[in-house]
């Protein structure tokens, strides 16, 4: 059985729609896949439908923008209610973080000579529920400003760089509360990947006893050695070790579907430590945008 526990759809940065990705996994001879946009449940009715059609599982989750201090720290959440009000409003002030700081970054780019408008951004993220730093590296991709995605995070958009604007973000324990009264599993994203260092051995020890569930140790921004400790600390610790591509679709390179996976066992105790059935249908589509 191959397991993939971590994908994006242009619901949020990715680039498939839903349904396109739920294809995609099954011609990638993936079995289960979770579909984890950043801070949305958006894309689950149509991705549910499709993985119907298609014959693979897909497990609903998203990927919570969460921070500890002053680092971001991406949060894995499956099997949640999404209509939980606690949860819905976090997600709403962290969607609301992300449609608000789009004209300082345009502003800051315009500054510097790179012309980029409100509405080029809007128009770039299309129909997505999380606008994201990767619409507008889209936008200056799509004027020729910079070759990729990669150029523009590089140039423009990451911390110290000229484009960069501080967002919401809940703050982490927070979001683990909130994940396990919404009856989900919460994972935490590569956690020695972009931003290593706040996220010791000690801080996992504390974070496990709020209610954290597991390590995402598999993923290709961690080096074989990174891999081998997180995994030692999973296991001193009780917490799931799950593996995935962290799919972006042609958003980022290197992250194919399946590229990497969750072992099955390890899926298995996520479905045992989930305790809401959540609701896939329409009737769970938190709003858009
Ligand atoms: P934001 O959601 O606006 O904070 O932007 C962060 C998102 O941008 C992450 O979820 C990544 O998927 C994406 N990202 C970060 N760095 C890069 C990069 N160098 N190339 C492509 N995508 C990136
Ligand atoms: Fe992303
Ligand atoms: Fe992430
Ligand atoms: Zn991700």
């Amino acid at each position: 059985m191959r397991i993939d526990l971590h994908t994006h759809s242009f619901v949020s940065d990715g680039t498939d729609a839903p349904a396109d990705l739920m294809r995609e996994a099954k011609a990638a001879g993936l079995d289960v896949v979770a579909l984890t946009d950043h801070d949305t449940a958006a894309g689950w009715p149509e991705a549910q439908r499709a993985a119907d059609e298609v014959g693979i599982t897909l497990v609903p989750g998203m990927e919570i923008s969460t921070r500890l201090g002053s680092a971001s720290v991406h949060l894995l959440a499956y099997l949640l209610d999404p209509v939980h009000p606690p949860l819905v409003a976090a997600l709403d002030r962290i969607l609301d973080g992300r449609n608000g700081r789009v004209p300082a970054i345009c502003a800051q780019l315009r500054a510097v000579g790179v012309d980029v408008t409100e509405e080029d951004v809007r128009r770039s993220a299309g129909d997505a529920a999380a606008t994201g730093r990767p619409h507008i590296a889209d936008v200056m991709v799509a004027t020729g400003a910079v070759g990729s995605r990669d150029e523009a995070f590089a140039k423009f958009l990451n911390p110290g760089r000229p484009g960069y604007v501080r967002r919401y973000a809940c703050p982490l324990e927070e979001a683990i509360g909130l994940v396990g009264q919404a009856g989900g599993v919460p994972v935490i994203a590569h956690p020695w990947g972009r931003a290593p260092g706040a996220l010791t051995e000690e801080t996992l020890a504390g974070l496990t006893a709020i209610g954290l569930r597991g390590l995402e140790v598999d993923h290709q921004e961690h080096s074989p050695q990174a891999r081998q400790t997180l995994r030692g600390i999973a296991r001193n610790l009780g917490l799931v070790v799950t593996g995935s591509s962290d799919h972006h679709g042609t958003g980022k390179v290197d992250h194919d579907l399946g590229c990497h996976t969750t072992d099955p066992d390890e899926y298995e105790r996520i479905l045992a430590l989930a305790t809401s059935a959540p609701s896939t249908g329409s009737a769970a589509a938190p709003r858009r945008g």
